[in-house]
Parts: structure tokens; C-alpha cells; sequence
């Protein structure tokens, strides 16, 4: 079965031309494991309550608009494909669905249907299909300085106007017949689905007992109309609501072409009160953390900045950007500098997504790769407490640095290698503090939040084992994945991980601590000295072995990721035509096929 999976993902990529079939669809839908998403709603108030029911409405027609976004003749080939019944073109409807359009974003946006371009356009539709990079260029610099600005801003598309531009003198005589490109708002652009998220975002406003979450909704709805997103991104920075909501143009990684044109996206959340209360409770000590740190002390900040914000949520729908390809479990906005400025910015960790993506992906992972005395260990707590460790801690450690009496920052020093090293420093920093704050539960009070003992410390160690199989499967090059093997074999050098004779990993309870210890010691002081030599002394560590790259290769066919069922958004304001094209019961050979059928 896993080598007839993997035969066919290599058919389908080496040959461009040939559109995939039945079985090699499914087998590409099967990489994403279909997870229920379900969140208890009951304590929210009444008003919030009648206001969630408006703003899951709102989200759904965010992927109606960020289809348009993605292709022109997106919603033309979604609509052909619903028409489609045969087992093929459900198979097809629903990883269209999967992607929100008819390229796989998990194979570099290759098509997987007939009769569309080959791969997704670089511009997707926020550029004319036939405008190419040099002509844009020529273009802008020949408008103004603030119309340059709007023609390169996160909230306008480009378009060939209707007039022919032969007679617009700039590129000569050319023999451009073109027409000429002119710029076009999203309020603009987008209108009659903006209309309509505007009113629903406005009845939200009006029910809802939440005061920020009233001034955020009501500023954001008058910004799908002025197309100006400024004051209700810092409304957004200020929003502190049970009812956690992120909607509007964000990313802008579908813009291949310049990364100027911001996408829409929508995450419906609830605050989960546990978690932020122990997020809380964490950020109270973390200048007594850095105090600590091990490192030499003339390192230390002894006075720490504000941390930036960080929310704990529980994701009821995500849509539109926030909803094709891998799915997303944390995010860090706004992207409009002048508010990263004057507020800085707000991270939202996605807790029940990180919850599925540790069932579906890295409890198959620890059942092969970790020694079986200790797969018990491997627990999500422990997970998702290292993830909220790992956030705070790349606020701590050497940020403002000394080289040659000169200020500067480790990131300026380290140029490409800084992600890596960054990113190892939160993981590794994220398991000391964890370890200091268990070793001091008691005098710093957290005893209530944080597991302790020694039973916990198994856990801690045993799941970012276990978790470390998974990043690594990212590859080295992405940062967290290089930052990894670096760790990875550090940890094996130092005897904290050790293989076993049957070719699984555990830990060594006896070495772990050190080992990590010092860890933490090299990467701090390779900030601290803005050491590049250093950096690249020790991410020459960053490979995959080959005793490991061979218990990698028993992971083929563990799921990438998962695919969220919405099911409580579901229920509470059901899709338009869910009654029509009620799901099917799954045939029993197929359990994994549901619900999205309906779409
Ligand atoms: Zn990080």
C-alpha cells in the first residue's frame, strides 16, 4: 500500500501533462486526515451566542471571495465541478475544496484538473494573467509617488482598464494593443460579498456584550467599505473577547509574483481560559527565566520589554486563505508595519488544530519511532505547553548585542543563518525553562498550572523526541526543520537520545537535562557574540543521518496533515445548500470520505 502510494505521487510528478485519476486523487486526499472540529460554545453569553451564529455566516463568504483571488475562473470550474456526480468528479470536487482551486498546494500548485493553466499563476488574480514582472515595473514608475504606493499596497488588485492604452504616450509608439493597467480597490473589487461580510459583521457588532469585540467589528466593517484597514487593525491588537475573531486581508503569499497583495482570511475562535491562564501565569516569570538563563550573566536583559501579546484559542471555522493546503495552527499579525510600530503584534495559537495535528500525525509517528516502554509518554499537554514555552522564549536571550563596541542584533550578524539558529534557541530555551519552572513549581506559584515530577519530566522529554521525527519531515530547508537536525544530533552527541537496538529512539533520563543545558548555553552565546563562524560550526550538525534518514522512510504513509470538518460551525449556522446535498453514508471501504460532499 505505501509503495503503491508513493509510486503514484511520482507518476503524478513526473509527468506535468497528465491530470491524476480516481486512485491517485484519492491517494493525494489521503495525506490530509479528516478531523472533526467540535467546540463547547455553551458558556458563552446569550449575545455572543446569537453574534457567532452572524460571524460564521461572514466567514463563509471569504472563500467565495478568496477564490476570486486565486483565479479568475475559479468559481466557474468550482460550480462545473459540483455539477459533476460521477465517483471521479467528487473525488475532484473535493480536493478542489481541500485547496480551493484547481491546483494541489502540497505538489508546487500543479494542476489536478483538465482544461486549466498548468499551475497556479505566480500573480494568482490579483494581476492581469498576461501582465509579466517587467511590465508592472515599467508601469508603476511611471505614476506618481502615492499612486506607486497603492499600485505595490496589500488592498488593490491590477486590471487592464477598458480603454485601449495605445494612446497613453509612456511606452512610445509601441505596439502595445494592450489595454492599460489601472488599479482597482478591494472595496471595489470585491464589492457585493463585502457588502453583504460588512452587514453580518455589523448585526455581530450589535449583539455582542464584548466592548472591544463591538469596536473591532464595527471599524473592520466600515473597512471592507473605505477599503482603509488601519484603525481596525489596531482595534484588532486591542480585542479581548471570549469570542476570538481574525477576519480580513492578510497573508500575502499567493502573490508569487512581487508578495504585495494581501488575501482574505477568516479564523472564528474561542479564548481557551486554561491555557491563557497558564500563559499568564508563565509571562509573570519570565524576567526571573531570564535571570536564569544559561549563559554568562553580562548577557542577561535585566529589564525585559513588554512581550508581545499571545492568545490561546480554539478554532470553530477557519475559511477563505485560512482554509486550503496545510493547515494553519498559529499566526502572527497584522502585517501593516505602521501598526507592528505603534502596537506590535498579536500571536494566536490554534490549540484544538494542534491537538489534531499531534493525533493524526505524531502519535502514528511515536507508534513507530519511539522506543514502545515509552510511547506512553508522548502526550499532548506537554506538547502544546513546549509550543507556548517555545513563543515566549524568542522574546528572551540576546537581542540587543555588542560587536566590535558597535550595537547590533544577533539577526543583522547571523544573516541567512539566523532562522535556524533562532528557531533551535526557542525550542531548546523553551525545554530548559520548562525544566527551571518544574524544578521551582512550588516557590513560583505554578504549581496550579504546570505539571511537575517526575512523571511529567518523562512526558516533556519523550513527546519533543517524538515531535522532533515530524519537524524534521518539514525538510532542511525550512528553517524549523534545519534548526532540528541541528538539535536532533546535538542531543544524540551529548547521549540525551539514544537509538535502540530495534532502530526506535528513547531518551536518556540520566543526560537529557545536561545535554539540553548546554544546548541552550551554545546557542545563547552564539546570539550574545553574534558569532557567525559559530552559527555555522554548529549548524553544520543540521543533517539527517542515515540511521535516521532510514526510520524517516518508515513514515510514507503517515498523514502530512489534516483536513478540518467544521462541525460545530457547522451546526450552528449550516452551510447555504446543506439540505439539498445531504452527505452520503461513507461506503465502508472508503471511511475516511464525508461530509465535504455536500460543497
Ligand atoms: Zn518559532
Amino acid at each position: 500500500m505505501k509503495r503503491l502510494l508513493l509510486l503514484l505521487l511520482l507518476a503524478f510528478a513526473a509527468s506535468a501533462q497528465t491530470v491524476p485519476g480516481l486512485p491517485q486523487l484519492d491517494s493525494m486526499s489521503a495525506r490530509f486526515a479528516p478531523t472533526p472540529l467540535r467546540v463547547d460554545t455553551s458558556r458563552l453569553s446569550a449575545g455572543d451566542q446569537q453574534a457567532l451564529v452572524k460571524l460564521i455566516e461572514a466567514a463563509r463568504l471569504y472563500d467565495t471571495i478568496f477564490m476570486q483571488q486565486l483565479w479568475s475562473g475559479d468559481l466557474a470550474e468550482y460550480q462545473k465541478l459540483q455539477q459533476d456526480k460521477s465517483p471521479l468528479g467528487q473525488a475532484r470536487l473535493r480536493y478542489f475544496w481541500m485547496n480551493k482551486g484547481p491546483w494541489s498546494d502540497l505538489d508546487d500548485y500543479r494542476a489536478f484538473l483538465p482544461g486549466v493553466p498548468a499551475r497556479k499563476p505566480l500573480g494568482a488574480n490579483f494581476y492581469p494573467e498576461d501582465m509579466g514582472k517587467a511590465e508592472f515595473e515599467r508601469w508603476v514608475a511611471t505614476l506618481p509617488p502615492a499612486q506607486q504606493e497603492e499600485a505595490k499596497g496589500f488592498f488593490t488588485v491590477i486590471r487592464r482598464s477598458l480603454r485601449p492604452g495605445s494612446h497613453e504616450g509612456h511606452e512610445g509608439n509601441t505596439k502595445e494593443t494592450r489595454r492599460k493597467l489601472t488599479i482597482v480597490p478591494y472595496s471595489q473589487e470585491y464589492r457585493p460579498d463585502l457588502e453583504k461580510c460588512a452587514a453580518l459583521l455589523r448585526q455581530a457588532a450589535a449583539l455582542t456584550d464584548n466592548a472591544s469585540l463591538r469596536r473591532f467589528l464595527s471599524s473592520r466593517a466600515e473597512a471592507f467599505l473605505s477599503n482603509d484597514y488601519y484603525q481596525s487593525d489596531l482595534d484588532w491588537m486591542d480585542l479581548d473577547a471570549p469570542l476570538d475573531v481574525t477576519i480580513g486581508p492578510y497573508e500575502t503569499y499567493n502573490d508569487e509574483l512581487f508578495g504585495y497583495k494581501a488575501a482574505f482570511e477568516a479564523y472564528i475562535n474561542l479564548r481557551d481560559q486554561a491555557e491563557s491562564a497558564k500563559l499568564d501565569a508563565f509571562a509573570r516569570i519570565l524576567q526571573q527565566i531570564e535571570n536564569n538563563l544559561p549563559e554568562d550573566p553580562q548577557y542577561r536583559n535585566p529589564k525585559l520589554g513588554g512581550a508581545a501579546p499571545i492568545r490561546v484559542v480554539n478554532e470553530i471555522i477557519a475559511a477563505g486563505d485560512g482554509a486550503h493546503g496545510i493547515t494553519t495552527a498559529a499566526y502572527n499579525l497584522p502585517n501593516d508595519e505602521r501598526v507592528i510600530q505603534q502596537k506590535g503584534a498579536k500571536r494566536v495559537l490554534l490549540k484544538n488544530i494542534q491537538e489534531a495535528k499531534f493525533r493524526s500525525v505524531l502519535i502514528p509517528i511515536a507508534t513507530r519511532l519511539i522506543a514502545p516502554k515509552e510511547r506512553a509518554d508522548v502526550s499532548f499537554q506537554p506538547f502544546f505547553t513546549h509550543i507556548m514555552a517555545h513563543e515566549l522564549m524568542h522574546g528572551l536571550g540576546p537581542h540587543v548585542i555588542t560587536v566590535n563596541g558597535q550595537p547590533t542584533n544577533p539577526r543583522l550578524q547571523l544573516k541567512e543563518l539566523y532562522s535556524a539558529i533562532e528557531e533551535a534557541k526557542a525550542d531548546a530555551t523553551g525545554l530548559w525553562a520548562l525544566q527551571y519552572m518544574m524544578d521551582h513549581a512550588k516557590e513560583l506559584n505554578l504549581s496550579a498550572v504546570l505539571h511537575n515530577g517526575e512523571a511529567a519530566e518523562r512526558q516533556l522529554y519523550t513527546t519533543f523526541l517524538a515531535s522532533s521525527f515530524r519537524t524534521l519531515r518539514f525538510g532542511l530547508g525550512d528553517a524549523h526543520g534545519k534548526g532540528m537536525a541541528m538539535q536532533f544530533n546535538y542531543l544524540v552527541d551529548k547521549g540525551g537520545f539514544v537509538q535502540q537496538p530495534d532502530g526506535t529512539f528513547a531518551v536518556d533520563f540520566t543526560r537529557i537535562k545536561a545535554a539540553v543545558r548546554d544546548l541552550t548555553h551554545d546557542l545563547l552565546t552564539v546570539e550574545a557574540h553574534g558569532d557567525y563562524a559559530g552559527a555555522q560550526k554548529m549548524l553544520s550538525l543540521a543533517v539527517i543521518r542515515p540511521n535516521v534518514a532510514r526510520q524517516l522512510a518508515r513514515l510514507q504513509e503517515i498523514p502530512v496533515d489534516i483536513e478540518p470538518e467544521f462541525v460545530t460551525a457547522d451546526e450552528l449556522a449550516p452551510p447555504p445548500g446543506a439540505k439539498i446535498a445531504k452527505p452520503k453514508p461513507p461506503p465502508p471501504s472508503r471511511p475516511k470520505r464525508r461530509r465535504k460532499i455536500r460543497r
